[in-house]
């Protein structure tokens, strides 16, 4: 009975200790889908809701690339909370520490888990890290705001290896060779693009979403249609998007159709003097309905394609 009584006892501080540990492995912040790209790339698919209270605003692909010393993190999350939850699920991935972050471009939900993370170097495009110097607050306070929480811990963390728009820049980090890309603005200004030659990989940032609606609060639709031609004409095994599932170059093309076709119905609309919600009523947006967050963002895409063709045609 004493013998009993003694292996309950340490089955049930297992079982507690088990508890404990896993509470502190699941986070409140929703587990990512994981995907094995090979070896040495693991794409974090974070989660494809709008930032709200339940997903403490996670919403956000990262990469992991595991370098000979050291991993590559590619897109930080929009809080610290979700950096140290990323820095987490790392641990269960490889025992080697996070040397180098990259963020693709200044919006919060990219960039303000840098604060998570401690001795990086963190890269990104020059008006990348400006913008962060500029409007890190101003994200915190969209992250606060769509999610309802309190962040006292989340800090702008600027960039400190920062590179020149319009250039391709190749660099080795932990023995992994990677090309840099600095487009046009596209998404942002601040945009810039990882590719993993080796393995043709692309990591796209926001220049490319899948399932969700791609945001112009920000972009300039000209200029990514152009970057989404080079895109397409690309060999690429694997692309990894800022929102959404894994794409493919086809994909490319077609979200590049779907723009040029919205560019190009707005500048009817406006030639004929129409206002840009006379113009949404001309458009056909079959093609853009499909899309997750479809009412909150088409009406700002539209205005936002407007104000940019009514400069063009200026
Ligand atoms: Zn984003």
């Amino acid at each position: 009975m004493k013998k009993i009584t003694k292996h309950l006892f340490s089955l049930l501080s297992l079982l507690s200790i088990m508890t404990i540990s896993s509470a502190e492995m699941n986070s409140m912040v929703p587990m990512p889908k994981v995907v094995k790209v090979n070896d040495y790339i693991y794409a974090l698919l974070g989660p494809t809701e709008l930032p709200n209270n339940s997903n403490r605003g996670y919403m956000v692909n990262s990469t992991v690339v595991v370098g000979d010393k050291g991993v590559i993190l590619i897109d930080t999350g929009f809080t610290d909370e979700i950096g140290h939850h990323i820095k987490n699920i790392i641990a269960t991935i490889t025992n080697k520490p996070v040397t180098h972050i990259i963020n693709t471009h200044n919006h919060g939900d990219h960039t303000l888990g840098n604060s998570a993370f401690e001795n990086v170097k963190i890269i990104s495009s020059e008006k990348c890290k400006t913008a962060i110097e500029t409007n890190g607050y101003e994200w915190i306070g969209i992250a606060e705001s769509t999610t309802g929480l309190k962040l006292p811990n989340t800090k702008p963390v600027v960039p400190t290896v920062t590179y020149a728009e319009g250039k391709h820049t190749n660099i080795t980090l932990q023995g992994v060779k990677f090309e840099f890309w600095v487009p046009a603005g596209s998404h942002t200004p601040t945009d810039m693009m990882v590719l993993i030659p080796k393995y043709e990989i692309l990591i796209a940032g926001d220049i490319l979403v899948d399932t969700i609606m791609p945001s112009f609060r920000d972009g300039h639709v000209k200029t990514w249609i152009s970057t989404l031609k080079e895109i397409g004409d690309m060999k690429l095994a694997k692309i990894i998007p800022g929102h959404g599932n894994l794409m493919t170059t086809a994909e490319v093309r077609e979200l590049r159709k779907d723009m040029i076709k919205l560019y190009d119905g707005v500048e009817v609309g406006y030639k004929k003097g129409l206002t840009d919600s006379e113009i949404r009523k001309t458009l056909d947006l079959s093609e853009w309905t499909k899309r997750k967050h479809f009412d909150e963002l088409m009406g700002t895409n539209i205005n936002r394609t407007y104000l940019e063709v009514e400069e063009a045609n200026f």
